[in-house]
């Protein structure tokens, strides 16, 4: 497949609270790449400071159940009663004018990009360990200890799909978790099957 004239479609996935966030904040501080990141849709109710097309395009059920029949979800889930899903037309025309297109999503989404898009690459972000996620999603204080809970059991099982990812990246520090993501973007784009075409032009090869 000829893939180097496209962005790249960089998912980054792991558990509720392990800090994709933060690691996509600091990512898209680094120069020396052009990333977009796709907003997600959901029918959770904003948190306190949460705005409209910025974290979120906030929906009703009603309204994203009807995105899901007219296909116009690139991957969905149902994540602890609330739909997540990523609007697939805007993915499209950024990867198609050579954008690169940053998801941040849960496991059972980033499982569905694996199947439609192959080419994607999957970054599985994984806590130092379960203690810490724990500690994390206390500090967070946005959840009560019942969705604490249920997020440190999804958390078990995500872990437990991560053989599906490209690659896994322990969130100790989010500047080193940043710099490993920005070293396997600049890896992915020296992949041949993206670089050939173009060295076979330059250099007059047939
Ligand atoms: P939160 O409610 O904490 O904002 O998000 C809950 C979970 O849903 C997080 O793991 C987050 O990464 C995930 N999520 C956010 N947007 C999407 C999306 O578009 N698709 C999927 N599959 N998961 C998402």
């Amino acid at each position: 497949m000829k893939l180097d004239n496209k962005g790249l479609l960089i998912v980054i996935s792991g558990p509720s609270g392990v800090g994709k966030g933060t690691v996509r904040e600091a990512l898209f501080k680094m120069t020396g790449h052009d990333l977009v990141y796709s907003i997600s849709m959901t029918t959770r109710k904003p948190r306190a400071g949460e705005n409209e097309g910025k974290e979120y395009y906030f929906v009703s059920r009603d309204q994203f159940e009807t995105y899901i029949k007219e296909g116009k979800m690139l991957e969905y889930a149902e994540y602890i009663n609330n739909y997540y899903g990523t609007p697939l037309d805007k993915v499209k025309e950024q990867l198609d004018i050579g954008k690169e297109v940053v998801l941040e999503i849960e496991a059972q989404g980033a499982q569905q990009v694996r199947e439609k898009m192959k080419e994607a690459i999957l970054i599985f972000i994984a806590p130092p360990s379960m203690k810490d996620l724990y500690n994390r999603l206390c500090r967070r204080g946005t959840e009560s200890i019942q969705a604490i809970e249920e997020r440190i059991l999804k958390a078990q099982r995500e872990i437990g799909l991560a053989y599906m990812y490209d690659y896994i990246v322990v969130n100790d520090t989010v500047e080193n978790a940043a710099d490993k993501i920005m070293a396997i973007i600049r890896a992915e784009h020296a992949k041949v099957e993206r670089t050939i075409h173009k060295y076979k032009e330059i250099l007059e090869v047939k």
